[in-house]
């Protein structure tokens, strides 16, 4: 079987089999990090993400933004886990004819949202190859009690997202994102939500990623679903790139999430495992 038939999930599922974990890992492959162990109230973060060229920027894009978001796909990852980022490592592949400005202009990108976010940048490695690649490894550290895993999803639990979906690679949007870290710190302190992730594949994908590991199904009000001008409602429920937060949450905290008027509650949890039901008007809330 190639690569193209078996797909990215089938191809990671397949890997998570035929790779060791040793007892002290507390969560491997299959959420948006890892969850490590770190100190009696605290656990490590450890996430890393790969941008290519010509796959999630084109080489005329500006160098900051690429920089940026090579960044930010990543704290974004640990936003979702409810922690926050700390150390990161830098990979770069090289162009030989790439300007130095160029290579510059990534870093400060970089720096300006590591800056910003309280990341350390304290290594990495250098290559030359034909296309321009960026690889970031991440490091942050969570709450125990602050930790959100895909995994907790239950019954009866109100599924909302942190804003607007879709059109997030022909606006330019996922060039310049910022990372939902603060609205994921309010909401691991206000909220608890019972699973969380970010929107990286598209809604109806991400869903479905908390729907498998938390053995629950869901219930969506298509027309809930807060999107950007211009987008379509399927669009907003595949277009990837948009790194909003999904989260799960009691239906007891209902009121605390609408008071915030910063999410948008889109469904709710059933009980059938990975059942995914669209409905167009949806009544239950
Ligand atoms: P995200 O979109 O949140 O970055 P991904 O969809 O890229 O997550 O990955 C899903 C899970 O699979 C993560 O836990 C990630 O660490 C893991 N993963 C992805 N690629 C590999 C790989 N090549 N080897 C091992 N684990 C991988
Ligand atoms: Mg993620």
């Amino acid at each position: 079987m190639r690569i193209g038939q078996i797909g990215e999930f089938g191809l990671i599922d397949l890997l998570k089999r035929s790779v060791p974990v040793f007892s002290d890992v507390v969560k491997g492959i299959g959420d948006d990090a890892a969850v490590l162990p770190y100190t009696k109230d605290k656990y490590l973060l450890f996430t890393t993400d790969m941008l290519i060229e010509g796959v999630h920027f084109i080489r005329k894009a500006p160098m900051p933004f690429i920089g940026h978001k090579a960044l930010a796909c990543n704290i974004s990852d640990i936003a979702a886990m409810g922690g926050l980022p700390t150390y990161a490592v830098i990979s770069i592949a090289l162009p030989k004819q790439l300007k130095v400005s160029d290579v510059k202009g990534i870093y400060q990108g970089m720096g300006r949202l590591a800056s910003k976010f309280g990341v350390s940048i304290v290594g990495g490695d250098t290559v030359k190859s034909d296309k321009l690649v960026i690889n970031i490894a991440l490091l942050g550290e969570v709450r125990k009690k602050d930790l959100a895993l895909r995994s907790g999803a239950k019954a009866g639990d109100l599924i909302v997202v942190s804003g607007p979906l879709g059109g997030s690679l022909t606006s330019g949007r996922h060039l310049r994102f910022t990372p939902r870290l603060k609205e994921a710190q309010w909401l691991v302190k206000h909220v608890k939500p019972t699973a969380m992730m970010d929107i990286s594949d598209g809604l109806a994908g991400d869903l479905n990623h908390i729907l498998r590991a938390s053995r629950v199904g869901a219930v969506l009000d298509r027309r809930a679903i807060p999107r950007h001008q211009g987008v379509s409602i399927k669009q907003a429920l595949t277009d990837g790139e948009d790194f909003e937060l999904l989260f799960t949450a009691p239906k007891t905290k209902e009121i605390t999430i609408r008071k915030t008027k910063k999410f948008f509650i889109i469904g709710a949890i059933t009980s059938n495992p990975s059942q995914l039901i669209h409905e167009q008007s949806f009544t239950h809330f």
